[in-house]
């Protein structure tokens, strides 16, 4: 057996891989990845792929990337980690004030943890205590929408609507409930996405009229709900669920752990909305794709309900890792990078040309439906598609030096920002080639 085949056959027996039927392995081998390097991951036979997805929509900047990798290995030397009770230290102050600035101060408090469920499970909590808090118990219900995606602990669940994430699980979780998406794809003739955005917040009117005393929250994913299959929506959505929380006494949690970061076109999706949260949820991308990270930022008032003599009024969730300084430092030279390459500028000018990159290898295509772009995230439906059609279309892809993972029928791309034009060609060509392979 060659040296590779030995460690996929190794990985198979000892490592139990995310989001997979092992048996699939039977057909479809593991790649072994050596190193990466910028938008590209290199395999243990020299085989080269763009990593069209950032990695699971965590890597911004590239792999390897020396301006991250050496803050890294200044804080290695320095500390690489102290508890966060009854201790602090520089990184994790810096970074909170740098994202309370961000957010002109409307969030100005950040509660740590190191994934995306544990933040969605830290809001819903944070959200019911503070309910506790202000006498009114009753209130520890939520609410999400129509193929929402927070996460799939069994808290996170609660709030999670995609059926092959959920279903197995249903018993062990106290579902929340679930208005319409404001999905632009619901237009009708001569409807605009506004108007998709409309009627879904009179459905949320609706529901918030009759349950606002035993709602809590209603948590949303601004302005694309990824997991479920790259959903857009108008931003008139966000400025009317912010007033009808506002109405009802309901918390507004907004999950950007997938759009935030510039994903959407700007750093936080709700500035599209020109509203902010009560809770917002970051990960993912905040590290640059190097640590695992979460934060939940709020507001004073939030704050302020728990500040109290009584420990049993503060906010009660103990995680061993939270406010990592290895973590806190990656996600500083990530705000770094963000300000002096002025990144957000910059990445008009390439969501631009990834845009037409697609229009012209795919905007034609007899199969593709709803070619679809929000910022860095671009996707489409395929008409059609057989059987089988992620998991082909993921090997064609590989084959042709691309990683993309379809969600069910739908393809898309969330790359690092960094491509250059000819990875944008490659990006856009390839996707065309692998889809036109696996529908043959
Ligand atoms: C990925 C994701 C999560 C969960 O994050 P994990 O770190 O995978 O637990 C939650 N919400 C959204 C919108 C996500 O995309």
């Amino acid at each position: 057996m060659s040296a590779n085949a030995s460690l996929l056959a190794r990985s198979l027996a000892a490592v139990w891989h995310p989001c997979t039927q092992m048996k699939h392995h039977e057909q479809l081998p593991l790649i072994p990845i050596a190193r990466g390097e910028g938008a590209w991951l290199i395999d243990m036979d020299g085989r080269r792929y763009l990593d069209g997805i950032s990695s699971w929509w965590v890597n911004l900047f590239g792999h390897a990337n020396p301006r991250i990798g050496n803050a890294l290995k200044a804080q290695l030397d320095t500390l690489e980690h102290v508890m966060l009770a009854g201790f602090t230290h520089a990184p994790v102050v810096e970074l909170s004030e740098r994202l309370a600035a961000l957010t002109g101060h409307a969030l100005g408090h950040a509660f740590y943890a190191s994934d995306g469920a544990s933040a969605t499970e830290i809001a819903l909590k944070m959200s019911a205590h503070y309910w506790r808090n202000h006498g009114q118990p009753g209130k520890n219900r939520f609410v999400s929408l129509a193929g929402s995606y927070h996460g799939e602990t069994v808290g996170a669940l609660a709030v999670t609507d995609v059926a092959i994430f959920r279903d197995a699980y249903a018993p062990l979780v106290r579902a929340g409930s679930c208005v319409p998406s404001p999905d632009a794809r619901n237009a009708a003739p001569g409807e605009t996405a506004a108007d998709v955005a409309r009627r879904a917040a009179a459905a949320l009117d609706a529901h918030l009229a009759e349950h606002a005393d035993q709602t809590a929250a209603l948590i949303v994913e601004p302005l694309v709900q990824c997991a479920s299959g790259m959903v857009m929506y108008d931003p008139e959505y966000l400025r009317l669920a912010r007033q009808l929380c506002d109405r009802y006494r309901v918390h507004l949690v907004a999950d950007e752990i997938a759009v935030g970061c510039g994903r959407s076109g700007s750093f936080f999706a709700c500035q599209q909305a020109g509203i902010w949260p009560d809770f917002l949820l970051l990960s993912k991308g905040i590290s640059g794709g190097y640590l695992p990270l979460s934060i939940v930022l709020t507001t004073d008032d939030v704050f302020a309900a728990f500040y109290d003599d009584d420990t049993a009024r503060g906010f009660l969730h103990s995680h061993s890792y939270t406010g990592n300084p290895l973590a806190c430092r990656a996600a500083l030279a990530t705000l770094d990078i963000f300000e002096e390459d002025q990144v957000i500028a910059r990445n008009r000018a390439t969501a631009a040309r990834l845009g037409e990159a697609f229009c012209g290898a795919v905007g034609s295509h007899p199969a593709v439906r709803h070619l679809r772009q929000q910022g860095m995230m671009l996707a489409f439906d395929v008409a059609g598609a057989p059987p089988g059609f992620a998991r082909r279309f993921f090997a064609e892809a590989l084959a042709r030096e691309l990683l993309l993972r379809p969600i069910g029928n739908t393809v898309y791309t969330m790359p690092p920002y960094i491509l250059s034009g000819a990875e944008i060609a490659h990006l856009a060509n390839q996707t065309a080639a692998a889809l036109e392979a696996s529908l043959g």
